[in-house]
């Protein structure tokens, strides 16, 4: 029946691998149909943030659908009121938030309300978009504008117009020559340069996630994004920050913007690790200097921008649910203490042969495989599929960034649930770590 009937995402037509079916999970675990326990090194697609089986917050889901099964936010309702005034006080607000269902259309409503914002702001010309090669932003015509990978736009384009792309901060493989000091700082002036050259007049937005995750797990210096944040004010540009992975402890702090400092976005959006996947939300927090431009009678005003879904009840109480927990098991915390007493330990692995780099960050790393360390050419696609499939014989999932420049699919990707016991972190570091000194 699902050879017949089921379109899988990023699908492959394939005769004879099925592919793994889960039938239940606990914690960090999941059973597939065969009876095998795995770990799951990337927390579904990097959402499962809380791990499987948390009644509190499946009792928070049942409470919401029998006391109001549905209310749309053209009119108003509790849980979204809480969960908006929730958000704007762990980013440390004023922010308003607009409800959705996904991170794809959480960035296509920033996309909106920042061309809407210069419109209404007497600068009616400013509508490009900035974003950075080797990023992700959705599968949306405009957050695929955005997506900066060609391998995923190829059979899609053209895209939206008005989207430019600029090099990564990727000092490993920096665009600016070989071991330049401050690669880091020079693709943050390279924005600049592309801002000046179109004509600031003409741009609305940078979007950028704090760290690349799908993309290769790119770690920029702190300074990074301090210094984009000060380009995009110079210019009037907004500064759209892609916390869809990153945000809620992801990488050790509630945000990931606030690695660096004097940072304050002017758009958040966030998804995935707001409800933990337990149920689909996705979330555009503005900041109210922004919104500021969105109040007053006049047809300018006028935000004609609707989800039926968006901000559900049932998934605003089990977010709610979910910060509560989070803050309450003070997982952001525990998750910056054991990326520095037990993940780092990966970096050791930097010793092998084929490993380029290892990068990380709270629970987010990733490992850069290369056939050696001076020609660093990626490994082969076979390669990477024996180091995945040996984990999985031990039980480990991990992942992989896909081909996000044609060729340079390379990067292991371990991700695993921030409520991830001790135990289940040992395990983690302890099986990738064999595998690779047996293959690297
Ligand atoms: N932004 C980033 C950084 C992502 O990684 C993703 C999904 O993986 C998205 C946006 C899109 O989110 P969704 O799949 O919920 O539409």
């Amino acid at each position: 029946m699902d050879k017949d009937h089921l379109w899988h995402a990023m699908h492959r037509y394939n005769e004879k691998d099925a592919p793994m079916m889960a039938t239940e999970g606990a914690g960090s675990w999941f059973t597939d149909t065969k009876g095998d326990k795995y770990l799951d090194g990337v927390s579904g697609l990097w959402c499962l943030n809380l791990g499987h089986g948390r009644k509190e917050i499946a009792q928070a889901a049942y409470e919401q659908m029998i006391n109001l099964s549905y209310f749309p936010l053209t009119l108003s309702h509790k849980p979204a009121i809480e969960l908006s005034a929730k958000i704007s006080e762990h980013l440390k607000g004023p922010y308003t938030t607009f409800f959705t269902n996904s991170g794809s259309e959480a960035n296509e409503t920033a996309f909106k309300i920042a061309r809407q914002y210069h419109s209404q702001n007497g600068n009616p010309g400013k509508y490009k978009f900035i974003s950075r090669y080797r990023a992700y932003h959705g599968n949306t015509f405009g957050s695929l504008s955005a997506t900066a990978q060609a391998n995923r736009r190829e059979k899609y384009d053209p895209g939206v117009p008005g989207f430019l792309h600029v090099p990564p901060p990727y000092s490993y493989r920096s665009s600016f020559g070989e071991n330049v000091e401050n690669s880091d700082l020079l693709a943050a002036d390279y924005i600049d340069q592309v801002i000046n050259f179109e004509g600031s007049k003409t741009v609305a937005g940078v979007i950028l996630e704090p760290f690349i995750s799908g993309g290769g797990v790119l770690i920029p210096s702190k300074e990074y994004l301090t210094k984009v944040a000060e380009i995009c004010k110079k210019h009037d540009v907004l500064l759209i920050v892609d916390e869809v992975v990153s945000g809620f402890g992801r990488t050790g702090k509630m945000f990931g913007f606030m690695h660096s400092d004097e940072v304050q976005p002017d758009i958040v959006t966030m998804a995935k690790g707001l409800t933990s996947g337990y149920l689909p939300l996705g979330a555009t927090a503005v900041n109210s200097r922004i919104y500021d431009k969105f109040k007053g009678d006049g047809d300018l005003n006028h935000f004609r921008h609707v989800s039926t879904y968006g901000g559900h009840p049932a998934s605003c109480a089990v977010a709610l649910k979910n910060i509560e927990i989070i803050e309450k098991e003070r997982i952001v915390q525990r998750v910056a203490q054991l990326s520095e007493t037990k993940l780092s330990k990966l970096f050791e692995l930097t010793a092998l042969d084929k490993v380029g780099e290892v990068r990380g960050v709270g629970f987010l790393y990733g490992i850069e495989l290369v056939e050696d360390k001076k020609s660093k050419t990626p490994v082969s696609d076979e390669f990477m599929g024996k180091v995945i499939g040996s984990c999985k014989a031990k039980g480990l999932i991990i992942g992989r960034n896909g081909d996000t420049v044609p060729g340079y699919g390379n990067v292991l990707i371990i991700a695993p649930p921030l409520s991830s016991t001790n135990e289940d972190v040992d395990f983690v570091i302890e099986t990738v770590k064999s595998v690779l000194y047996e293959l690297c």
